[in-house]
């Protein structure tokens, strides 16, 4: 029998999807350890601090992370850093095999005049903001306009509109950020307009996205029955499934009855941002009608992009345009990478399931024979690991927490609470 230790760094979804695999290619004669490296003291990554608190059933998967977890062979080390608190060679050293599943975080940016002024954010800052992730609790948004920008026509340009549109009330069953909340509930935003570059035969939301829209009962969603006709044109017959399928669930939103609410949700296209103007703070932002001269602008006080994420580098690894360089998930010796940081930030969570099996098996197929360098906890010494059992601590004080408030859980955000919510 020969048995393995395998490290993987970042307890998100492409990590957890990693032990799966390395779980389900177990015999009698091979075997797994595996440990997984987590910098914060929660896991579940995207699932935690990404999916939008409106979306509770996507959020049911993390189920299926805790079976992983507690399948016998899994440990967490949450609360630890790569690159501070224990070194990429270090695991390279005391692992078999080192993936890394650390997805990628930073928001991509527009590069154009302006977008650095107060009022002009990422997505990649509010997103982690309303989900209470401890690194963004004081980020502070400015929602005191009446109108805001969200450039980007893609499923997370959506959850942010959606966020900033939303009736806050409707956020008190959920398990949004208290001071996100809170915030929201004193926010003067009621237009909120989604741009995006293309027309929307090219959009890159999802069709189960765009039909519940119309469900929304205290907002008002508004498309041009214009922009889609044309666009329907465009797309011709030979048009793909999916498209075809959101091209059908944008003109029921187009055709819908107008409602009347007090908060609106508008989308534009063939729209290019070129510039975000203002004195001190965002005022304005500029935009140029695609593929003509024609530009106009619309007033807003605060405009966020989601126009895609990069992943931030790890010391000792190859970066090529925001992903780790990599060839089917290989790095290097050892070393493998998984999910978003392999591949780029597409597709939904699911995606991250044959993504990594895919790469578990050449890492499988790559073995030599197994090391004996000792324990990582040799290295950690006295630093405070979040361990499954606390993490469970947190879980189970988070969801007794949000019970009688009606919500799925009440969020720590701040880093100190969590680690002594762990028993730490
Ligand atoms: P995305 O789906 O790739 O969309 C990015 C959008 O940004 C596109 O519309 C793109 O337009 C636009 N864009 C890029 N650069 C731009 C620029 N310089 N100026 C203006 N627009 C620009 O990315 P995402 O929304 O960040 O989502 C990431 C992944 O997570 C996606 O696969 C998404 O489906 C998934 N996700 C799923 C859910 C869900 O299932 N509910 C929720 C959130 C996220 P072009 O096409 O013109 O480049």
């Amino acid at each position: 029998m020969k048995h393995y230790k395998i490290a993987i760094v970042g307890a998100g979804p492409a990590g957890y999807f990693a032990a799966q695999a390395l779980q389900n290619l177990q015999t009698e004669e091979l075997q797994f350890s595996i440990d997984a490296i987590e910098r914060l003291p929660t896991p579940w990554g995207l699932v935690r601090s990404g999916v939008a608190p409106d979306h509770p059933k996507i959020k049911t998967v993390s189920k299926v992370f805790e079976k992983i977890a507690t399948a016998g062979n899994f440990r967490l080390f949450g609360n630890v850093e790569l690159g501070t608190d224990i070194t990429l060679a270090q695991l390279q050293e005391k692992y078999d095999a080192v993936v890394i599943a650390t997805g990628s975080h930073l928001g991509k940016k527009l590069g154009i005049p302006g977008e650095d002024l107060p009022g002009s954010i990422s997505a990649a800052d509010f997103v982690p903001w309303y989900n209470a992730h401890p690194d963004f609790k004081d980020f502070s948004v400015l929602l005191d306009c009446q109108s805001a920008v969200v450039i980007g026509a893609g499923n997370v340009a959506m959850d942010v509109a959606r966020m900033l549109a939303l009736e806050p009330s409707e956020l008190d069953p959920t398990d949004t950020a208290d001071h996100a909340i809170e915030a929201l509930k004193k926010s003067a935003i009621r237009d909120v307009v989604i741009s995006a570059r293309r027309g929307p035969e090219h959009a890159a939301f999802t069709s189960p996205e765009l039909r519940e829209l119309p469900k929304l009962v205290h907002t008002n969603v508004v498309m041009e029955k214009g922009d889609i006709q044309a666009a329907i044109v465009r797309a011709g017959s030979e048009i793909e499934k999916d498209t075809k399928s959101n091209l059908d669930a944008m003109l029921l939103i187009s055709e819908k009855e107008p409602t009347n609410h007090e908060r609106t949700m508008k989308f534009q296209f063939l729209a290019t941002p070129v510039e975000i103007k203002g004195s001190g703070k965002v005022e304005e932002v500029v935009f140029q009608k695609t593929g003509s001269d024609e530009k106009y602008s619309i007033k807003c006080g605060l405009v966020i992009t989601a126009i895609g994420y990069e992943a931030a580098p790890l010391a000792g690894i190859d970066y090529d345009k925001g992903k780790v360089k990599n060839i089917d998930g290989r790095v290097k010796e050892n070393l493998y990478v998984v999910g978003w940081a392999k591949r780029g930030p597409s597709g939904v969570i699911g995606t991250n399931k044959s993504d990594a099996a895919d790469v578990m098996k050449l890492l499988v197929e790559d073995l030599k024979a197994p090391k004996d360098a000792g324990d990582i906890n040799d290295l950690l010494g006295a630093h405070k690991v979040i361990t499954q059992t606390h993490w469970e601590n947190i879980n189970a004080t988070e969801i007794s927490r949000g019970e009688p408030l009606g919500k799925p859980r009440k969020k720590a955000a701040d880093r100190n609470e969590l680690l002594s919510l762990g028993g730490l």
